[in-house]
Order: C-alpha cells, then structure tokens, then sequence
C-alpha cells in the first residue's frame, strides 16, 4: 500500500507480487509505478542497479561528451574573440582533457546515479535483491543470489528487463586494455595516440566524435556508404561533413574482418584486405540480448530468431503472467522506451488506464557535435512513400542566434501532413538538438497543425525560431 494514503486497487484484495529480473530503466521505472499501485515489488538485478543504462552505457557516455561538448566550444572561441594564454603570456595552441580525471568523474557520476536510484526504490517499499534471476515456470523467479545459496520468489507476474550486452566477434575479441568494448573505455588513464572506432552508427559515431573533440586523432571505420545509415540521410550528412572538417577519417565501405593487438598497435584489417593502425579500438557493433539460460523456453516464452523477447504493445510475452520491456525485446534500444515498456506492463497487469506504446512519438538523439535530433516521421518513411508529407528544411546558418554563437551547422526540418498541417515528424541538427527538439514532440504528440506552432512565442534571438519559422514556411492560405 502506498505511504501518502491513497487508496489502490490492492487495498480491495490480496496484494499482487511482482518480480521484476534486471534493474535498469526497463526494469526500475516498473517497479516504482508497481510500488505506487500498491503491489508487493522484487527487482532482481545481477550488476547495479540502473542496469547498463546507468552503470556502463547512457550516462557514463553522455558524460563523458558532456566533456567533449566543452572542449568542442572552446574550439570555436578564437571566432567569438577569445584567445588563451599559458603562464607566460604565449599564446596557447592546446586546451588538453585529463583522460584519466574524465573517467573518473564518469565512473563516480554512474556510480551515484545508480546510488540514488537504489535509494529512490528502497524509499518506495521495493526489495532489492543482488542475484542472478531465472524463470522457474512462468510464476516463479529463481535466484542466485550473488552472497551465495539460491532463494525462490512466487509471483503473479513477472517482468523480464535483462538488456542486452555488447556484440562481439571472434576475430575481434576485447582484452580490455587496447582492444575496446563501450562498456571497457572508462578504464583508460592514458590518451590513446590513435583509436580506430569500428561501427558508425549511433554509439560509434558518438564515441567518435567525443573522443575526436577530447583531442584524440580517430579513425571510423563505416560498412555503409555512409556514418549513421539508420538517421535521417541530411542529417547524417551534415555531420559527416563536419567530422572530416575536423580531421577525422572516415573510412566508408569498408567492413571489418579483424582485430589484432601486438604490444602496443592495434591492426585491424578489413575485408578488402586493407589494413588501419593505431593504438587503440573500440568495437561499436551492436548489442546482443541478454536472453540466454533465462528458462524462457521451458515457461514458454518466445523469442525471435536474433533472440529477443517477443513482445506486443502492452509488453506481454508469449506466457501468461510475464512481460518484458526493454533491449531484451530489441522494440527500440533507448532507455526511453525501456521504461515506458516497462511502466505499461504494470499499468497493465494492475489494472490501470493504459496507451499501448506508440514509436511514433519516440524522440530520440544522437550525441554527436552537432547532435541529430529526430521525432515522428522519417524521411525514409516520406521516401519510400509510406507517408505523404509537405516538409520543409531550414538551415541554421541563417538564424540570428546561431551567426552570434558562431554556429555553422545544422539544419530544422519538419514534417506536416498536406491539406491538415498536421505535423508528423522532424528533426533538428545543431547543438543541444536535444532540448530544442522538444517543441516538436509535443507537436507530434498532440497532433498540433503547423499554424497552432507558429501561434507560440519564441524567444528573439533563439535556435527554437528555426521552428517556428519552419512551421511559418508551410502555412497554407485557406483555399
Ligand atoms: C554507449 C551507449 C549509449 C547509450 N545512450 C543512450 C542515450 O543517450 N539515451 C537513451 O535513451 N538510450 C541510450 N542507450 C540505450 C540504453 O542504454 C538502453 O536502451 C537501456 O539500457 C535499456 O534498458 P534495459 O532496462 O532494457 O536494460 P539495461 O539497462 O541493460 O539493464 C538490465 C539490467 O539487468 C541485469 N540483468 C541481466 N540479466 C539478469 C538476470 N538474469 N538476473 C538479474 N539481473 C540481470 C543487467 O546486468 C542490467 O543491470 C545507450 C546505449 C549504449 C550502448
């Protein structure tokens, strides 16, 4: 029962035991809406609670580009008018990141994330406990817990939110010291001379241009004809662009075959038989679920080819009483999604009002310099005449804000439907195309037409004017 005495659905029966098995967003944003159904809630988690999400994948990269962020405006001061000087008085030609003082700062950050997160569910009633969870039939979890022995947790439902872990592949095995995993770079203290980042879509290209902003001569070795084929192809170009201008290489249509380490040099070779040195790698291939020897076939839970969790829109599996949420079900890898999936499982299961999960409305980012913001419709979709759309693209160079900021790059594209207005989709690429992206997906959430967006106010001068002006470019004049 909930401590602020509001009356819940168990205050009327017995009260419904939920285990939930993994502890990031898919699994802890469960267990908090559990709680404050009035369940009785167990989240089993092997690794830390805030999962991968918060201990080795999400916050530990976003700050770490929050350093890269830094250093990437400081680049740009010299235009804005500011020069550094050392100690005596010359001008200075390097502003340097402590690689090792960033990781520190990353590790700890993670590490009271995942603190206040364990807090925050203790507070709530939540039992935590440290273990490795099974499914021992579809009612029960089976743990063993990390402390030793094993303890037995009967539930009326169950929710699965184990993650997924990095790809890997035999030719390219992590050693964890020069060949890289995501979950393994916070453990550098040295800069490395070289790093060849290998995989240029979303985690690739963000580790690239992190570790290229931190000053760190890199290398992106691309399958595809170009960085980030699953975002917007403007977009992405945009980007490209801009990496290249800052001395990245960009290696594209070149797959990699392998992974070798012979003291310090990292060889990797590619397919076509070239080869690339440098002192590091960081594989960025994908990630993999974390599904295995979970005991889903024998409570009869199916998964897809890939091995991923099937799941319908209100996270119910295959198996009566269980759910899962997150990377494990492969719907959608972002912490967003994963505790939206796993909050509508217990909104679900305990009978509250409840919205099947829309990816419609998912917007999400790529934190790269400029970051790509997108929401709603894609382009492909427009493309591929899946959708019909009237859009239009403005490119931030022409907004006032952004000449003061010496802000170059970017564009704001949206997407309206013809005749209505109604905006379906955009994205924005600029800095902090995360925030302003904002405006876009209450848009698209609340159906709003082009003309309701350009009735708002912005700011004079401010980025978000591109949006409002973009809405302004495709009103039509009443027929
Ligand atoms: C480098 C990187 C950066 C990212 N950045 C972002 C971002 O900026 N924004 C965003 O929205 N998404 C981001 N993501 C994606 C995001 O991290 C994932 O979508 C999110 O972690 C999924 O949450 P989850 O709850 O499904 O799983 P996880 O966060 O992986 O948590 C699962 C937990 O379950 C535990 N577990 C597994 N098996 C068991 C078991 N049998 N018993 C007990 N415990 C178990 C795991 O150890 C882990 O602690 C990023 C991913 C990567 C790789």
């Amino acid at each position: 029962m909930r401590h602020n005495g509001a009356v819940t659905t168990s205050d009327f029966g017995p009260t419904d035991r939920v285990v939930i098995v993994g502890g990031g967003p898919g699994g802890y944003e469960a267990a908090l809406v559990a709680a404050q159904l009035g369940a009785d809630v167990t989240v089993v988690d092997s690794d830390g609670i805030g999962g991968s999400a918060v201990v080795t994948d999400c916050v530990p990269s976003k700050t770490l580009i929050a350093t890269a962020e830094l250093m990437t405006e400081l680049a740009g001061a010299p235009e804005l008018g500011i020069s550094f000087e050392d100690h005596e008085g010359d001008a200075a030609h390097h502003v340097t990141a402590d690689l090792a003082r960033v990781n520190e700062r990353v590790k700890r950050l993670a590490a009271d994330q995942s603190a206040d997160i364990e807090e925050r569910l203790e507070r709530e009633d939540v039992r935590i406990l440290r273990g490795r969870g099974r499914l021992d039939g579809p009612g029960a979890v089976v743990v063993e817990l990390a402390d030793g022995g094993t303890e037995t947790l009967e539930a009326d439902a169950v929710l699965l939110a184990t993650g997924a872990a990095p790809r890997t592949l035999p030719t390219a095995e992590p050693d964890g010291e020069r060949i890289l995993t995501w979950e393994q770079v916070y453990d550098l203290t040295e800069v490395p001379s070289r790093m060849i980042v290998v995989g240029s879509g979303v985690t690739g290209a963000e580790f690239a241009s992190a570790y290229m902003a931190l000053g760190i001569d890199v290398v992106l070795v691309s399958s595809r004809d170009r960085v980030l084929p699953g975002e917007d192809a403007d977009a992405a170009k945009v980007l490209e662009d801009v990496l290249t201008r800052r001395g990245m290489e960009v290696l594209s249509r070149s797959r990699m075959q392998s992974v070798e380490r012979e003291g310090d040099e990292v060889t990797v070779t590619l397919t076509d038989g070239r080869t690339v040195m440098g002192s590091h790698c960081l594989l960025a291939l994908g990630s993999v679920p974390k599904t295995e020897d979970l005991g889903l076939e024998e409570a009869e839970v199916r998964v897809d080819d890939g091995g991923f969790v099937k799941v319908d829109r209100v996270s119910r599996t295959s198996a009566r009483g269980v759910y899962a949420a997150g990377d494990c079900t492969g719907v959608l890898m972002l912490a967003s999604v994963a505790a939206m999936q796993g909050r509508i499982a217990m909104w679900h299961f305990l009978g509250d009002a409840v919205n099947p999960l829309d990816l419609r409305q998912v917007s999400s980012n790529v934190f790269t310099a400029p970051e790509i913001a997108t929401v709603g419709c894609s382009q492909k979709a427009v493309d591929e005449g899946e959708i019909a759309v009237e859009s239009v693209r403005l490119d931030l160079a022409g907004n006032a804000r952004a000449k003061m900021q010496g802000v170059h790059d970017g564009f704001v594209k949206l997407f309206c439907r013809p005749g209505t207005g109604i905006i379906v989709g955009g994205v924005v690429v600029g800095p902090r195309a995360s925030e302003l992206v904002h405006p876009i997906s209450i848009a698209v959430a609340e159906s709003l037409t082009v003309d309701q967006l350009t009735h708002a106010f912005t700011v004079y001068p401010s980025m978000s004017g591109s949006i409002a002006e973009a809405a302004r470019r495709l009103h039509h004049s009443p027929t």
